[in-house]
């Protein structure tokens, strides 16, 4: 089975194409992101669209590429909802999980995980609660996006019930997890693979992934490079 070809561009947002050629984002954080490649901040192609919760540094051009692409935006309810009632997204059903659910957009399996963070839009509205994703990319590849979150125990669970080949972790530190729990998360995760994000965009977010090598040896931990590309 040939694996997925996944761009990271910068912060915590990705890109990825499916073995069926859908093009998906993942908390597309590309203008106003300093990481992200100039080249990449006005994609030529949207398929689908995957969103971890409402922090303006995730949702990021989520609506306006929604609209210029059609794209199909999957999202935790309550930020759903508020993307439609106060952005004028459409096109929602069926798009809205919570956490537990999984929603099949083609072939492409999108589960709705635990994550321990905050959510909220810029203005303060209510947006839910944050989420972590299991993508399973038409049986090629599972990915874990965490996203923001610490480490937590059930973890475990996420090993357990769906067996995830790459994690894609937080390790900036300060509003997420650093390597230190990183390491830790990949110890309950068991993968063999990591890929780390949300750090370096700002200087506060100090987290790097030589440390998180020094911290998880038996790791391989992929670290692209914003607009690099590495196949998991
Ligand atoms: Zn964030």
């Amino acid at each position: 089975m040939p694996g997925v070809q996944l761009t990271w561009l910068g912060h915590a947002a990705f890109r990825f194409d499916t073995p069926s050629g859908k093009r998906v984002y993942v908390d597309p954080f590309l203008t106003g992101n300093p990481k992200c490649p100039a080249s990449e901040q006005q994609p030529e192609r949207v398929d689908l669209i995957l969103l971890t919760h409402g922090h303006g540094d995730h949702v990021g051009d989520t609506v306006d590429l929604a609209k210029r692409h059609g794209a199909r935006v999957i999202a935790p309810v309550e930020l759903r909802d508020s993307l439609e009632l106060r952005h004028g997204l459409e096109g929602g059903a069926g798009s809205d999980p919570n956490k537990g659910g999984t929603v099949d957009a083609d072939g492409v399996k999108v589960t709705l995980t635990d994550a321990n963070h905050s959510s909220s839009d810029d203005e303060l509205n209510y947006t839910g609660e944050p989420v972590g994703l299991v993508v399973d990319v038409e049986g090629a590849v599972r990915l874990y996006f965490a996203g923001d979150t610490n480490v937590f125990g059930d973890m475990h669970l996420i090993r357990r019930l769906y067996e995830p080949d790459v994690a894609i972790l937080p390790i900036g530190d300060h509003f997420t997890m650093g390597p230190r729990e990183a390491a830790v998360a990949l110890e309950l995760l068991g993968t063999q693979r990591c890929v780390p994000c949300h750090y370096g965009t700002f200087p506060i977010l100090r987290g790097t992934p030589d440390e998180l090598r020094e911290l998880a040896p038996d790791v391989e931990i992929l670290a692209p490079e914003p607009g690099e590309t590495v196949e998991v």
